[in-house]
């Protein structure tokens, strides 16, 4: 069921909602546990935020029965700033969520290579260690939303969520990126009409101020998405144009790539981006996606730790021996925190001129080394052929 703003219809499971939008308060809901017992009008767990972390949560906890309410601030589907380059472990928990055939049915495009290059002109380039899928942000996160409304939550939309005082309900913190300590950096995203778009492989272009992703997404468009600082935003006058063609210059292999193709939607931005963890749990607060941590876009991860975060989220509430919030926490930090460790390892790499040009030169000597490299960046494996799917339960 989705409900937003304009269109109450079916809201009859709800307590009243008066202020639509923007929703301020969020009423008051039943707990999870106690005697297990419910009415219409209650959930077991209220999820903040209906992007993928947000929206794989609810599917993973209705699968094991719980009751599930979810606020979203936006009306979907939504553009979103992002490269969209779903990574290839993210489609073992797609299908687990049961949105793969759907996911793959979408205007998306199969990436088998990824391609490095830095200002000197060399480059490697390596087959990926499964195929990924390149998606616009706006279609993946609205068929894992609708997924989520098919099962049964209850899916508020242009409600703007805030946590409450009291620890009463339980709640799923989804809302993406918070705050937090520099450095800070700033991301730009625009399509781009390619009228020989190169098919099945993610480019990611290194200029003086961070990094160009170049990656096709739809017949004859391309996404181009870098993560940069301030001060690029400065020398290019405050234009994404002109900081695009500062690039261009730094980078020749990023200006051959990008000769020809036309921008045919408007720029995004979004910032400050500062990396890192915030929080994973609190009492009866567990926190999913971006909003427990922020992860560099160079790996393309954010979205599969997103996915993974749910199925730890639904572990974390069917066991029965420790804390929710102990068990969750955990599982987290054995789920990610050697990814993590590499990735900050990645970023002392982007950090360091000289560094990138030797290491890129040796991994255009030794390709397995960037396949070893792709690898490390992420979560432990599973493989796309035994889908586990998440038990889901009967609704009623
Ligand atoms: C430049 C850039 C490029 C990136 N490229 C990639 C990539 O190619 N691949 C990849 O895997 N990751 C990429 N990422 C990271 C990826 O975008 C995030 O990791 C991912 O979006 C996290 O999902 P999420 O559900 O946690 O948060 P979000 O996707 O941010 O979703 C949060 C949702 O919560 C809603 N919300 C917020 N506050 C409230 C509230 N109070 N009440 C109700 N709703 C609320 C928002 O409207 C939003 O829909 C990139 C990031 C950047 C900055």
């Amino acid at each position: 069921m989705r409900l937003h703003g304009l269109n109450l219809r079916g809201i009859h499971h709800s307590p009243p909602l008066r202020e639509f939008p923007p929703f301020r308060e969020i009423p008051p809901l039943g707990s999870w546990g106690g005697d297990g017992c419910y009415d219409g009008t209650m959930a077991d767990v209220v999820i903040i935020g209906g992007g993928p972390a947000g929206s794989a949560a609810a599917i993973a906890l209705t699968g094991i029965g719980m009751k599930v309410r979810l606020y979203e601030k936006a009306r979907f589907p939504r553009a979103k700033l992002c490269g969209g380059f779903v990574s290839a472990e993210s489609l073992a928990d797609l299908a687990r969520l049961g949105v793969l055939d759907a996911v793959r049915a979408a205007p998306g495009i199969p990436i088998h290579r990824s391609r490095i290059t830095v200002p000197s002109g060399a480059h490697a380039e390596a087959n990926l260690p499964a195929p990924a899928l390149s998606i616009a942000r706006a279609e993946f996160d609205d068929l894992l939303l609708n997924r989520a409304a098919d099962l049964g939550v209850e899916v508020i939309e242009k409600a703007v969520a805030v946590l409450p005082e009291d620890e009463a309900p339980w709640m799923i913190i989804a809302s993406g990126r918070q705050p937090g300590q520099g450095p800070w950096f700033y991301g730009l995203q625009a399509s781009f009409e390619d009228r020989q778009p190169e098919a099945s492989t993610i480019e990611i272009h290194l200029v003086g101020s961070g990094y160009v992703g170049v990656v096709q997404q739809g017949t004859g468009r391309i996404n181009v998405c870098a993560l940069t600082t301030r001060q690029a935003f400065r020398e290019g006058d405050g234009s994404p144009d002109q900081a695009l063609a500062i690039w261009m210059d730094q980078n020749l292999r990023l200006r051959a790539r990008l000769s020809g193709a036309h921008r045919q939607s408007r720029w995004m931005s979004v910032g400050p981006v500062a990396m890192g963890l915030r929080q994973i749990a609190r009492p009866r607060r567990l926190f999913s996606g971006d909003a427990a941590c922020v992860v560099d876009p160079f790996a393309g991860e954010g979205i599969a730790m997103a996915l993974r975060s749910a199925r730890l989220l639904a572990q974390a509430f069917s066991q029965t021996g420790q804390s929710v919030e102990t068990t969750y926490t955990r599982a987290w930090h054995h789920e990610f925190d050697a990814s993590l460790r590499f990735h900050r390892i990645l970023r002392q790499f982007l950090e360091r001129r000289a560094l990138q040009e030797i290491a890129v030169q040796g991994m255009a000597l030794f390709p397995g080394v960037l396949r070893w490299l792709t690898r490390k960046t992420r979560p432990t494996y599973d493989e796309i052929s035994d889908p586990r799917p998440f038990p889901i339960a009967a609704q009623g």
